[in-house]
C-alpha cells in the first residue's frame, strides 16, 4: 500500500495555491454561500486506514452525490425492474437536460441525471409518505457511514424547493407521460431532501466503502449488497457519475465516482478505498475542477485506476 497520508498532504499542498478557481453553484441560491476556498479529502482503505487533509470534517451539501445512495436503495426494493423505469447509457448532456427526456418519452437515461434520480426518488417511494421515504434515505446513509449524526440541511431543502423550476419541469414531464406512480410534488419532495443531506468527507468516505469491498462494509461487517450489485453500481458510476463530464472523469482519473454541484466527489477504488474530496467551484460540466485534480493526483500517485496502473 502506498503511503497514503503523504500523498494526500502532498495533494492538499500542491493544490492549495489553486483553491477557489471554478464557479460555485449558485442557481440554488444557499449553495452559493459556501467559501470557495474549501477543500477537504478523505480516504477510508477497505482495511479501516483514514486518511484526511483539510476540510475533511467540515458538513457539505452532497447533492446529487446521494443519488447513488438512493439506486442502492431503489435497486434493493425493485431489483431488475428498475431499469423498466430508468435507462443504464451514459447521457452526453447536461444534469437537468430536459431534451433528451421529450425524444425517450419520459424515460431517463440513466439514474444519475436529474431526471433519472427523479425517477429513482418515485421508486424508493414506493408508496409511502415523503416523509417516510426520507427518512428511510436518511437511515440507510447513517447505516452506511455507521454514524448517526448525518442529517439532512432543512435551508438547503427549501432553497431547492423554491427554486427547482427545471426539476419541477423534468418531473411534470415525466408525469405527462404517465412514468411517475406518486405526485409531483411528492417525488420532488424526496428528491430535494435527499439532494440536501450534508456530509463531511470522512463521513461520504465511509460511506462509499461496501461499493470498494465487494458490497459488505468491511468495517461494520454489514453486507450491503451483493457483490455483483455493488460492480454494476460502480459501472454506472464510471460510466454516468460525472454528467457530460462522465468520459473526461474516466480518462483523467479512471475510478468509479459520483460528483455533485455542492462540489463533492466521491471515488471507488474497488478493492482499495473510498476517497471523498469537496471543492466547491465546478467546471463547465458542473463537476469539481479542484476536487477532480486532487483525483486525478491521487489516481496518478496510487496506480489505483480500474484500467490498470
Ligand atoms: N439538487 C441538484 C439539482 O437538482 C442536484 C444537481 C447536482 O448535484 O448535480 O439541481
Amino acid at each position: 500500500m502506498p503511503d497514503l497520508q503523504k500523498i494526500v498532504d502532498e495533494i492538499y499542498s500542491k493544490l492549495k495555491p489553486r483553491r477557489g478557481e471554478g464557479k460555485v453553484a449558485d442557481y440554488i441560491p444557499q449553495l452559493a454561500h459556501v467559501d470557495p476556498k474549501k477543500f477537504g479529502m478523505a480516504i477510508v482503505t477497505v482495511d479501516g486506514e483514514v486518511h484526511k487533509a483539510g476540510d475533511a470534517d467540515i458538513p457539505f451539501s452532497i447533492q446529487s452525490i446521494s443519488k447513488v445512495f438512493t439506486l442502492t436503495l431503489a435497486l434493493g426494493k425493485h431489483g431488475e425492474t428498475t431499469w423498466n423505469r430508468v435507462g443504464r447509457e451514459p447521457s452526453g448532456s447536461a444534469f437537468n437536460s430536459i431534451v433528451q427526456l421529450e425524444h425517450e418519452e419520459g424515460k431517463p437515461r440513466n439514474p444519475f441525471i436529474n431526471a433519472g434520480a427523479i425517477a429513482v426518488s418515485d421508486l424508493v417511494l414506493a408508496g409511502h409518505t415523503p416523509r417516510e421515504a426520507i427518512g428511510e434515505i436518511v437511515r440507510f446513509v447513517r447505516y452506511l457511514a455507521d454514524d448517526e449524526t448525518i442529517a439532512i440541511d432543512p435551508e438547503v431543502a427549501k432553497s431547492e424547493q423554491a427554486t427547482g423550476y427545471r426539476n419541477f419541469a423534468l418531473a411534470n414531464f415525466m408525469a405527462s407521460f404517465g412514468k411517475l406512480d406518486h405526485p409531483v410534488e411528492h417525488v420532488l419532495g424526496v428528491y430535494f431532501h435527499h439532494c440536501a443531506l450534508a456530509m463531511t468527507c470522512t463521513q461520504l468516505a465511509h460511506s462509499g466503502l461496501f461499493l470498494a469491498a465487494a458490497g459488505k462494509n468491511p468495517l461494520t461487517g454489514h453486507r450491503v449488497v451483493p457483490s455483483q450489485r455493488a460492480r454494476r453500481i460502480n459501472a454506472l458510476m464510471l460510466t454516468c457519475g460525472h454528467y457530460d463530464g462522465s468520459g473526461d472523469f474516466a480518462y483523467r482519473v479512471g475510478l468509479p465516482g459520483k460528483s455533485g454541484v455542492g462540489g463533492g466527489i466521491l471515488a471507488v477504488a474497488p478493492g482499495k478505498a473510498s476517497v471523498a474530496v469537496w471543492s466547491p467551484g465546478l467546471n463547465h460540466n458542473g463537476n469539481s475542477l479542484i476536487g477532480s485534480l486532487a483525483l486525478e493526483m491521487l489516481a496518478d500517485r496510487t496506480g489505483w485506476s480500474v484500467f490498470g496502473q
